[in-house]
């Protein structure tokens, strides 16, 4: 079968789902045995998400081969279990740097260079995938980031309406609104569709299918009216009611027939709906984990998006745990020696989070000692790794001045250090190291056993700083093992303390490998720990 192009756009206002919306297409269309990708177009400048503030995008979510991205990836990965690539993330700065570098060389022969047509060119180019060589896709899936109507993203409409006019059938227009419900009047409104979908026709593209996120209920009269005034066929316009979890949309899609209204627009034959077996199994385990594991965020963005790969992760490892993760965040910036106690009773288990620079560290400092000497399941990421070394080293090694050369230039017990080809660089923006690494696990240790079968794992690397190896002896006698080893490189990927309950670090982010069917083992190791301390304690 020839790829066919599936463009899920957004309107009306922000923060609709579309990322789910097109990570269920995804998964949906992946059930019926299609191959599948799901791609992100984002109207910003940026070159791409990583030197964003998470404060203005959520998290910064990493591929595989080392791309910062949009967090939208973390749901495709997560619903479908591909993995995409750098070219799965794409901004209008990327867009433009290529067209802007290209006519430096002088490729474009001195002929004038203009949105259109080289930026929409550039633009088709990629959502065609042309330089992408993936193995044969049967659906490319689209989401343009921002909402129709804003002036940034109008080179994209404009490329998606030459798209679906040149591939025909072939492409399929999927737009996202919102029904709002008006208490005062006790009324659903449609007004807003239909003024999105009119914004979306005034640009050339007539939608086929309409998705209207919705609190309540729309009746069929409803649908019908919001049918006959977009020109779409009523079995087009389907409703995404609240589920109580995003990971229930796949399935409610279904039942709404949102990838069979796809394929017949497409002209494929719908054939019989997919069982969805497996993904109805971690459904009636999410509705069927009655007790709650209670889990502190240690990190210093109080934004629910700036961890969400590791929420998620938690969540997805808490529910095949037969529990609910509940999720409290603890802002770093506030821990102090005095408070700790309080602000982390309760809690079964810690995650120190990942972070750049100064802001909140000492907070999560102390949260490591804290947990350490009090031995709660504690588990560091990358900078909460990096965090609980250093904690080590000042409280068990005697180094009151042990720090990372991210924090402090000069001190000269330096347990985590510039990585040598780090040291040259000067440019920020996807110069760290990045991306999916192997590294060697040490037999016998927890992460071994966490992990199973496997000695040789890769996981995704995104920072600059490192282990210090020339203190690595002096953390083993005192009981801060180094587990997991970078085979190429020699450097340490992982710390345990073996005596403690769990007490893990890792210099990478497991948060971005975890996914619906297959909850990373290290999330689901830390989360068992949890409950089953937190099960004899209160037994005893
Ligand atoms: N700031 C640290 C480094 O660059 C950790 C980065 C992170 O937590 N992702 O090494």
């Amino acid at each position: 079968m020839e790829t066919k192009f599936i463009f899920v756009t957004g309107g009306v206002v922000s923060s609709l789902g579309k990322g789910i919306i097109s990570a269920s297409i995804g998964r949906l269309l992946q059930a019926r045995g299609y191959k599948v990708t799901i791609q992100k177009f984002d109207p910003y400048i940026n070159i791409d998400p990583g030197t964003l503030n998470p404060y203005e995008h959520g998290e910064c979510y990493v591929t595989v081969d080392g791309m910062e991205t949009d967090l939208d990836l973390g749901h495709y990965e997560r619903f479908t279990g591909i993995h995409t690539t750098r070219n799965n993330s794409i901004t209008t700065g990327r867009i433009y740097k290529t067209v802007i570098d290209r006519e430096r060389r002088g490729d474009y022969l001195g002929k004038t260079i203009q949105v259109v047509p080289h930026i929409t060119d550039e633009i088709k180019h990629r959502m065609l995938r042309k330089d992408e060589k993936d193995e044969h896709l049967d659906f490319v899936i689209t989401e343009v980031g921002g909402t129709i109507g804003d002036i940034e993203s109008a080179p994209f409409m404009e490329a998606i309406r030459q798209l679906r006019w040149q591939l025909g059938r072939d492409a399929v227009c999927v737009h996202l609104t919102y029904v709002p419900y008006l208490k005062a009047a006790d009324e659903l409104k449609t007004k807003p569709t239909q003024h999105s979908v009119k914004e979306l026709q005034g640009m050339g593209i007539q939608p086929d299918i309409l998705v209207l996120r919705t609190e309540r209920h729309l009746d069929d009269h409803l649908r019908m009216k919001v049918a006959s005034f977009c020109n779409v066929d009523l079995e087009c316009v389907v409703q995404s009611e609240d589920m109580p979890s995003i990971y229930e949309v796949p399935v409610n899609m279904q039942r709404q027939g949102l990838d069979a209204a796809i394929l017949r627009k497409i002209g494929i034959p719908v054939g019989e709906t997919p069982t969805m077996k497996s993904w109805h199994d971690f459904l009636d385990k999410q509705h069927n984990a009655k007790r709650e594991v209670q889990i502190g965020l240690v990190g210093k963005y109080d934004l629910q998006d700036a961890y969400k790969s590791i929420r998620e992760s938690l969540n997805l490892a808490a529910i095949y745990n037969d529990a609910k993760a509940r999720i409290h965040f603890i802002n770093s910036e506030e821990i102090t020696h005095a408070n700790v106690a309080e602000k982390l009773a309760g809690l079964a288990g810690i995650v120190i989070c990942p972070g750049f620079g100064q802001r909140g560290i000492e907070g999560k400092i102390i949260a490591a000692e804290y947990t350490r000497t009090h031995d709660i399941p504690t588990f560091g990421i990358c900078l909460g790794m990096q965090m609980m070394v250093i904690e080590f080293a000042r409280n068990v090694l005697g180094y009151k001045d042990a720090n990372s050369r991210e924090m402090d230039e000069k001190t000269p017990h330096n347990v985590i250090d510039i990585m040598e080809e780090q040291k040259s660089i000067t440019q920020m923006g996807g110069t760290m190291r990045l991306g999916a690494y192997e590294c060697e696990l040490v037999k016998g240790s927890r992460v071994c056993q966490a992990y199973g079968k496997e000695t040789l794992i890769k996981e995704r690397h995104r920072h600059r700083y490192e282990f210090n190896n020339a203190f690595k002896k002096e953390y083993e006698a005192k009981g801060m093992k180094c587990v997991g080893i970078n085979p190429a490189a020699n450097l340490v990927e992982i710390v345990e303390i073996p005596e403690k309950r769990w007490y893990i670090g890792t210099q990478f982010h497991p948060e971005y490998s975890s996914s619906v069917l297959n909850p990373h083992p290290l999330f689901m190791s830390f989360i068992k720990a949890c409950i089953d301390i937190d099960n004899a304690e209160t037994l005893s």
